[in-house]
């Protein structure tokens, strides 16, 4: 499988056209030697290069002749996307009406049609029997995989393994181009700071650098090196943009947010998912600062186009055109077809508002041919580059997708995917791994879930061939016993199934208690005001543990709970998520150790509703709380909980133990414009092997804005056997000191900087340099 890893995993690199920096662009930057994947992440200047790719500007001037040959109506039907008839989340066509659209050259592309024979049918409609043969786009939401279905994102970036998630998009690449798809709406790279919003789950948690890191994975994942290979799909970055700072977690509501912090936390992953070569952008269903994203100029013109040099298509959100009526911008969907193709939206996604309005709007003077030519041509272009013009049936091969999807090289990617999603929250007394041959007793209502493991965009996930988490235990323990009660529900309050599963943790030596949220509990529409744990199952662990015995919690969840009583409850707490296909036996072999779980947060997980917004960049304030006075008045903190998170972002633990030692910097003094490295030994101080990720923060104590008490700056994934060390280097310069300054631009500011390294945002070892003077 290593191989395979090691093909998976190519690296592609494309530049982007910068006019004017003031987003950080993001790079990799390598440093130290890692055994896993080395994955060290930092915001570089802005690389200024000019569109000189030979290739570019062939496929500019093939989409300039054909578009040359088009009606304006034949321009106009490459600016609609429509619905088939697979997995939605609105409105949907009927199979004729579809067909009939694109047989009048009404409708150029397609999504949610599932399998090649129909998208072969719909093709051949396109190509044999419109006047121009222009064939189709073909997209879907491939999103955690599509057939073979790996943990939800959220679960795949607590892995910080980007090789690993980079072969996790590029087998859901593999799967959906042999399925017929060209085109998937992923990567989501939404930074989501409230549990709240259901789409917590779709994305990589609440940090700018880790999203562009693994933004930049899933893009290199998706598109490979070549486009128009027919194993790879185009990309599509979305929701553009802070979709995740919905207000109070509700989704699709307003978005009120400062320049700076859309700059500084929610944009990186979409420049860091551009700068990697995605082609496509999806605009957000909220509104930013009074405008709806699907009209924004600001956000698709200045910041897209002008300062990032972003040359590919801008497609709006299910409907988000005709949604503008409803926020209250537009009159009727007339007007909001003007404002969105003013603002640089090239495709209509299932509104039909383009091909209802845009004659009639051309017609009134309202808008420019021209206008609708550059939308027709960034399309046209795409279709080039995935070479659907040399074979419009270059993924239509019934062999491959009968041969490829589910294949058992995926399934085995899936598995290692998800083992490497866990995250061991709690272990005390080393309550796990457990040991085979005792009497478990197996309890929750999720302990024999199935779809459930799949979690929210499944794909063409099914229940059908999945392992339990209940089976994998049972095949864990052979010699030993299993007995199983569900307990209760997942969102019941009923208590009639306690009994049972008491009377088999009163017999056994140690329970496993599958708890959590359903798999349609996260995702689009799924938002929740309480974050607790759903119906009676906390409860019921409150039940199993008065008997006194060990208790395992596992549990499934696309979002952060609030789970202060559970994890006091609990000897030990893994966090699983939606492991996906493989998540069953994943979790049971992690459970007995076969395993050595390594995942970390990408996110906080609060205490209580209460503390939400929370997230380890935090600000000081100016009365910041002492710990050590926890009760001082008049300071910033609650009179009814701590501070702290419950468990903080970066943290997990592992059935082995790592000693950071002290931070080394080669400099106390830094000349402006200069580098240091910082270097720490990390030791395997267990008896197992294990990974560790070391994270570095950084803290600017004074600047002409304030700044935030951390910020990550890089990362190294390494796995390490027992007693063996490793050092660990970083190197700071420029890039990962500068910020945006009081006036809005990037750049460093001298002055004393903490340098923090450790296992997590909290349980840091630390350092001070100075930034001298230009
Ligand atoms: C979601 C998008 C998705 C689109 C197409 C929308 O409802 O917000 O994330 O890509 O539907 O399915």
């Amino acid at each position: 499988m290593q191989n395979f890893l090691t093909t998976l995993a190519r690296p592609f690199f494309r530049r982007v056209v910068v006019s004017k920096p003031s987003t950080p662009p993001s790079s990799s930057r390598p440093l130290g030697r890692a055994a896993l994947a080395v994955s060290f992440i930092f915001f570089a200047a802005a690389g200024i290069s000019a569109p000189t790719d030979p290739t570019d500007l062939k496929f500019s001037d093939q989409a300039d002749a054909l578009l040359a040959r088009m009606s304006v109506s034949e321009k106009i039907g490459q600016l609609v996307l429509l619905t088939g008839y697979g997995a939605t989340t609105g409105p949907v066509q009927q199979q004729s009406a579809l067909e009939d659209s694109i047989r009048q050259g009404d409708c150029g592309n397609v999504f949610n049609v599932l399998g090649v024979a129909q998208i072969h049918r719909l093709q051949k409609i396109a190509v044999a029997e419109t006047r121009l043969k222009i064939p189709l786009m073909f997209g879907f939401d491939t999103i955690h995989g599509y057939r073979t279905i790996f943990p939800i994102s959220l679960g795949e970036s607590a892995s910080w393994d980007l090789a690993l998630i980079e072969s996790a998009a590029r087998i859901a690449a593999i799967e959906s181009s042999a399925a017929g798809l060209n085109w998937t709406f992923a990567p989501m790279v939404d930074i989501a700071r409230d549990p709240r919003w259901g789409r917590v789950s779709e994305g990589a948690g609440e940090d700018p650098v880790l999203g562009s890191a693994i933004a930049r994975a899933r893009v290199r994942g998706f598109q490979g090196t070549n486009l128009a290979a027919p194993d790879t799909v185009l990309a599509c970055v979305k929701h553009f943009a802070a979709y995740g700072a919905a207000q109070a977690g509700r989704d699709y509501h307003t978005v009120d947010l400062s320049e700076r912090t859309l700059r500084e936390v929610y944009l990186p992953p979409f420049r860091a998912a551009i700068e990697a070569g995605a082609l496509s952008v999806m605009t957000a269903f909220n509104e930013l600062n009074g405008t709806p994203a699907t009209a924004n100029r600001f956000l698709l013109q200045q910041i897209l186009r002008d300062e990032w040099g972003f040359t590919g298509l801008v497609v709006t959100d299910y409907t988000s055109i005709n949604e503008m009526v409803a926020h209250g911008t537009a009159a009727d969907e007339a007007e909001a077809g003007r404002q969105a193709l003013d603002a640089g939206v090239d495709l209509d996604m299932q509104g039909s508002v383009y091909l209802k309005h845009l004659k009639q709007l051309l017609a009134s003077g309202a808008i420019t041919e021209t206008q609708i030519n550059t939308a027709a041509k960034r399309i046209l272009e795409i279709k080039f580059r995935l070479g659907l013009f040399d074979d419009p049936y270059r993924y239509c091969d019934e062999q491959r997708e009968a041969r490829l999807l589910l294949a058992p090289e995926h399934r085995a990617v899936a598995y290692q995917m998800a083992c490497d999603s866990f995250v061991l929250l709690k272990n005390e007394a080393q309550a796990l791994p457990l040991k085979s041959g005792v009497h478990l007793a197996v309890i929750g209502p999720l302990a024999e879930a199935r779809l459930d493991l799949l979690g929210s965009w499944m794909g063409t996930g099914s229940s059908e061939g999945i392992k339990t988490i209940l089976g994998g235990i049972q095949r864990n323990n052979p010699a030993g016993k299993v007995s199983f009660a569900k307990g209760c529900d997942v969102m019941s309050p009923k208590q009639d199934g306690f009994a049972a599963a008491m009377n088999i943790a009163r017999q056994a030596d140690v329970t496993v208690i599958v708890l959590g949220e359903n798999g349609n509990m996260s995702g689009e529409a799924k938002s929740r005001t309480s974050i607790n744990l759903p119906g009676g199952q906390t409860e019921l662990l409150r039940a199993i543990k008065s008997l006194g015995k060990p208790v395992i919690v596992v549990l499934l969840s696309g979002r952060p709970l609030a789970l202060e009583e559970e994890a006091r409850l609990a000897d030990a707490l893994l966090a699983v998520w939606f492991p996906g296909t493989e998540g069953g036996r994943a979790v049971a072999d992690t459970l007995f150790g076969k395993h050595n779980p390594g995942g970390k947060l990408p996110v906080t997980f609060p205490r209580n509703l209460g503390q939400v917004p929370i997230y380890y960049s935090a600000k000081n304030t100016g009365r910041p709380l002492d710990p050590a006075q926890p009760r001082a008045e008049y300071k910033s903190s609650y009179l009814d909980a701590p501070n702290d998170p419950l468990f903080p972002f970066g943290f997990g633990l592992s059935y082995t133990r790592f000693e950071f030692s002290e931070v080394q910097l080669d400099h106390s003094q830094l000349p402006h414009g200069g580098e240091l490295t910082a270097t720490v030994t990390v030791t395997n101080a267990g008896q197992r092997a294990g990974t560790e990720v070391v994270q570095l923060y950084l803290r600017d104590l004074v600047g002409s804005v304030t700044r935030p008490l951390l910020e990550m700056k890089g990362f190294q994934k390494i796995a390490l056997q027992p007693g063996e060390h490793r050092t660990i280097s970083f190197r700071l310069g420029p890039p990962e000191l500068s910020f945006l300054r009081q006036n809005l631009t990037w750049g460093t500011e001298p002055g004393t900087f903490e340098v923090l390294v450790g296992p997590n945002s909290r349980d840091l070892k630390r350092a001070r340099f100075e930034l001298l003077r230009e």
